[in-house]
């Protein structure tokens, strides 16, 4: 591992003030991906700015609807009976992720923005555009089973491995983040993550130095709480990454859809919320017809690679499966 510079935070406005005076710098909190990637020399920041003593633990009702502190625990998020009760779609997601070791440690800022686990990101002996940029992509010609089939660019075909994105992209959560300037902004979760385009290397639309104080959550997705599901596809039952996963969740008037929303993990650079499958859904009646149409649309244009052709037709069934889960007919 390199040497860094270690400066623990007493507050979130010294913690960005730290972070953003030296390029390269990072947050870290429970370090469950951070501290991987320094041990393998993936990452190097010259400085590691411990952000565990904040006080960005809270889960509040709000008039908004609900605060998550991003230094809760995945396992705290979980567990809370206001998430079960209200928002039971990120619950599930939750759990689905790692293990019950690694929810206890890991947090909801770092879940955000844990890295891409495509293999040739973490081997340095290979090409890879995210990790040093302009070196190629080793995996666009290599194995890449595990890829993306929407949304990638020569540049890189990489996918985001996480859960719990996935259920806040469905809820229409929001980031909030702390500036190095001092101000605080919101961002639609939608909008953090990023395709990877030319510029792979950026994985979110953050800034330098800006650090992420807490997830809000709209009161207005409550209304999904009794019709959603979280569906993953992996290679084993637990501690296993997602091949694709699947968030569901339906507002329902009888057997009348008002609202939908679907959103696919493992199968972009970002988490990919497919408007036209939820515009298909609306005003339809639940049922096996619906939500196969949903998973054609939510799949329309897909491009795999050489090796993932597979996740075409594992996402439109994974689509229709959580639908019909989701509506309690599976
Ligand atoms: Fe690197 Fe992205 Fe290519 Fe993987 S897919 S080798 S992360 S550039």
């Amino acid at each position: 591992m390199q040497p860094f510079e270690y400066v623990r935070a007493t507050d979130p406005a010294a913690g960005v003030a730290a972070a953003a005076a030296l390029a390269g710098s990072r947050y870290l909190a429970g370090g469950t991906n951070l501290v991987d990637l320094m041990k393998e020399e993936v990452e190097r920041p010259p400085r590691v700015v411990d952000i565990t003593r904040l006080p960005l633990r809270q889960v509040q009702r709000t008039r908004g609807g609900l605060s998550l502190g991003a230094l809760l625990t995945n396992t705290e998020t979980a567990n809370h009976p206001l998430v079960r009760e209200n928002y039971p779609l990120l619950s599930q997601a939750i759990v689905a992720g790692a293990s019950g070791q690694l929810r206890n440690m890991a947090t909801n800022g770092g879940n955000l923005l844990q890295r891409t686990r495509c293999n040739y990101f973490y081997d340095l002996a290979t090409p890879c555009n995210k990790r040093q940029p302009g070196s190629g992509c080793a995996a666009r010609d290599g194995r890449n089973r595990i890829h993306a089939v929407l949304g990638w660019s020569e540049a890189c075909v990489a996918t985001y491995p996480g859960d719990m994105a996935n259920a806040l992209y469905a809820l229409d959560a929001a980031v909030r983040v702390r500036t190095p300037a001092g101000a605080e902004r919101l961002i639609p979760v939608t909008e953090l993550h990023r395709l990877p385009g030319d510029t792979p290397q950026r994985d979110t639309t953050l800034e330098p130095g800006e650090l992420i104080l807490g997830i809000e959550l709209p009161v207005a997705a409550a209304a999904f709480a009794r019709h959603a599901h979280y569906l993953k596809v992996r290679d084993r039952a637990s501690y296993a990454f997602a091949m694709v996963s699947v968030a569901a969740a339906l507002e329902l008037d009888g057997q009348r859809i008002r609202q939908a929303r679907v959103v696919l993990g493992s199968v972009a650079h970002k988490p990919w919320r497919s408007a036209v499958a939820e515009a298909a859904l609306v005003g339809q009646s639940v049922g096996e017809a619906a939500f196969r149409q949903a998973g054609q649309l939510a799949l329309q244009d897909a491009r795999p690679l050489a090796h993932n052709g597979y996740k075409v037709e594992l996402g439109r069934r994974a689509v229709e499966r959580a639908l019909m889960r989701a509506a309690r007919l599976a």
